[in-house]
């Protein structure tokens, strides 16, 4: 018998979206945050055009993305690392400043993979209690122990939605000793950044991270780009877990030019949160509890867990695939991601048909 060891078979597998469709049903996945719309033009143009060189080891050191990312949100090239996803930054952070000695912390509603990247770092993972769904900065710091090394707060949240002002992620910053690694995650951050409360100023003070991706708001989920900003020290030793050929050429090309079509994302920010906002004002009308959103997705709660997860069944076998939240705590809520208009109105309908006891 060939084992692996102790940690790893102590996890299970990461859960990503089940999405089986029923016989002769077309799939509507709701279920992964992707985007309503592909790519920009001039990012697919750009992959392709990569592709001649695809032969060729990718550029290990994202020069013309970084480039484009310090020029974009005035910031230093140099503190830029760019990940296969911001997954793959989140783990390597993780494994490089986190052991068995340590704590891990978030908001009780975080995004998942925090807790699989403190599982493999075999650190210890807490939550703090969040209020109404959403992180809270004083809950964070009374959940602070003298072995916590990491601080995770994804701002606006998932599965959430919700978020908190900047000025309350300075004071949790300020709350915590100099020895935390606070990771501001903003997967989202293209949602809000209307608001106008950019982070990236917190990590010249050495001991904060933000991070960003090309998944949601730039509809590259596909191409696995994340990328964040690091202070040097910090950078220095996340690069040493890091794949060193990471990101292929095609996405690189592809993430430089999306910057460049800056048009192109804030008009699917926008087309996003029309949507959004009007799908939540059908579902408040039918009676349902609906968190405001700042991102690509709402998170629906029912009256209880055994009504989010028939309401669920009801769904899927119209071929509706939503996300079950009961991994994360909230098996009372269903999230459902922002797709084209006629998906959303299916589901809604349904939703609708489902309050008034139709049971679709
Ligand atoms: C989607 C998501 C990510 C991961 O994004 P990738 O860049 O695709 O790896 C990270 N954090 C949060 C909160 C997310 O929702």
């Amino acid at each position: 018998m060939i084992r692996s060891v102790g940690h790893i078979s102590a996890m299970s597998p990461y859960a990503l979206a089940q999405l089986e469709a029923p016989e002769g049903k077309p799939l509507i996945s709701l279920s992964q945050n992707e985007s309503l719309r592909p790519p920009s033009p001039l990012a697919i143009e750009a992959a392709a055009e990569a592709m001649k060189a695809g032969h060729l080891y990718p550029d290990p050191d994202w020069s013309e993305l970084r480039a484009a990312l310090s020029g974009l949100h005035g910031i230093p090239a140099e503190g830029i690392l760019c990940g296969c996803g911001s997954m793959e930054l989140i783990s390597c952070l993780t494994q490089a400043f986190a052991d068995e000695q340590n704590t891990v912390l978030a908001p009780a509603y975080a995004y998942p993979f925090f807790r699989t990247a403190a599982q493999l770092a075999r650190a210890r993972y807490d939550t703090a209690p969040e209020q109404d769904r959403c992180a809270s900065v004083d809950a964070l710091l009374a959940a602070v122990r003298d072995d916590t090394r990491i601080v995770f707060v994804a701002n606006p949240g998932n599965p959430t939605g919700t978020r908190i002002p900047r000025a309350e992620l300075v004071r949790l910053r300020e709350g915590l000793p100099g020895d935390i690694l606070l990771v501001i995650d903003e997967a989202y951050g293209e949602f809000a950044d209307h608001l106008g409360e950019p982070m990236f100023d917190l990590v010249g003070c050495g001991d904060t991270v933000v991070l960003r991706t090309f998944s949601k708001a730039y509809g590259l989920a596909g191409m696995r780009i994340g990328w964040g900003l690091f202070p040097p020290e910090i950078a220095r030793e996340v690069r040493k877990v890091m794949n060193p050929n990471n990101i292929t050429t095609a996405g690189q090309a592809a993430a430089t030019a999306a910057l460049v079509d800056q048009a192109y994302m804030r008009e699917t920010c926008r087309e996003t949160a029309a949507l959004r906002d009007e799908f939540r004002g059908r579902l408040v009308k039918a009676g349902l509890d609906v968190p405001e959103s700042f991102t690509n997705f709402i998170l629906i709660r029912m009256k209880s867990a055994e009504e989010a997860h028939r309401a669920d069944v009801a769904l899927r076998a119209e071929g509706v695939f939503l996300r079950p939240q009961g991994g994360v705590g909230l098996a009372d809520c269903l999230r459902a991601t922002i797709g084209a208009s006629e998906r959303l109105d299916l589901t809604a309908s349904l939703l609708e048909h489902w309050m008034n006891g139709g049971k679709t």
